[in-house]
């Protein structure tokens, strides 16, 4: 069952630039940075009511973050939904033609359990589950 909203994310060229912006906007700290090599990403997240903004800068060229960049300006990147059970989400969606640009959840930032839907398959979003380990 998909829950709530758990984060938006933004990609940003510098979360060193960008934190502060985002810190005084919801004025709220970010509780936690953390790099997740398997992405080549850095991430930070601010609590805003139930939600979170997830801000993703790239750590390598090689990172989707990097490539994104190059083709956008920094802004809107992915919808995040809390779903309990990741496993049973992927083969729902599966089942109603979705695709997953990973079939099988990964470890993704902030103790999460995460898969990406492909966004041919959403009308060009790009869609996370992630579950809470
Ligand atoms: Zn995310």
């Amino acid at each position: 069952m998909i829950k709530k909203i758990e984060h938006l994310g933004i990609a940003v060229e510098s979360i060193k630039e960008s934190l502060p912006v985002f810190e005084s906007l919801l004025d709220s700290k970010s509780y936690k940075t953390e790099i997740v090599e398997s992405e080549f990403v850095k991430t930070a997240f601010i609590h805003i009511g139930e939600s979170k903004i997830e801000l993703v800068e790239a750590t390598h060229q090689n990172s989707a973050i990097a490539k994104f960049l190059n083709k956008h300006r920094s802004g809107f990147h992915h919808l995040a939904f809390d779903v309990d059970n990741i496993e049973e989400e992927i083969t729902r969606l599966e089942s109603e033609g979705f695709k997953f640009i990973h079939s099988s959840p990964k470890q993704g930032a902030d103790n999460k359990r995460i898969a990406f839907l492909h966004p041919k398959s959403t009308n060009g979003i790009l869609i996370e589950l992630c579950q809470e380990i």
